[in-house]
């Protein structure tokens, strides 16, 4: 039997591009977003979880969840972070972003997202952050009409250090 070392092998690359639809649920907590600027969740009776991204039937005890609808603001704590230095082409960033994933209040789930208004030196976990959306004319209804989240009171409009 060969071992995974002693395998032949070679290299390649397969750039993958692909779409696909946010589903029943998915479509809902986008145009609650786009409409509302809130966040569509679901909360499962039977057992109490509440799943956000939202589910239209409970993953630990298989309740149907279509009727079980619920929002929530935009607004949790940072589960965890890191600094990102280079932009999805590979390109440095002038200035590192903040992604984190943010336990969204009131629910199990969170998002992942990118913090504004704070420096790397002065982010840690389960620092409060509400959500900085679009604003209504220019939401599409798609996850980046949250430009990211900030700390809660920091006030400023939000920097989006990018390099676009
Ligand atoms: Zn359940």
């Amino acid at each position: 039997m060969a071992h995974g070392a002693e395998a032949r092998t070679w290299y390649g690359t397969m750039p993958v591009q692909f779409r696909y639809t946010p589903g029943t649920a998915g479509l809902r907590f986008f145009e609650t977003l786009k409409k509302k600027g809130t966040l569509a969740a679901t909360r499962c009776a039977e057992c109490g979880k509440t799943y956000l991204p939202p589910r239209v039937y409970c993953e630990n005890c298989f309740a149907d969840l279509e009727g079980s609808w619920i929002e929530v603001e935009p607004r949790g704590l940072v589960h965890t972070f890191t600094l990102v230095h280079l932009d999805r082409e590979g390109r440095r960033l002038r200035q590192p972003e903040i992604a984190a994933f943010v336990r969204i209040d009131g629910t199990d789930g969170g998002l992942v997202t990118r913090l504004l208004n704070v420096r790397p030196e002065d982010v840690r976990i389960d620092l409060p952050v509400e959500g900085v959306l679009l604003p209504p004319r220019q939401r599409k209804g798609v996850l980046d009409d949250i430009a990211g989240f900030a700390p809660i009171g920091s006030g400023a409009p939000p920097r989006r250090p990018r390099a676009r």
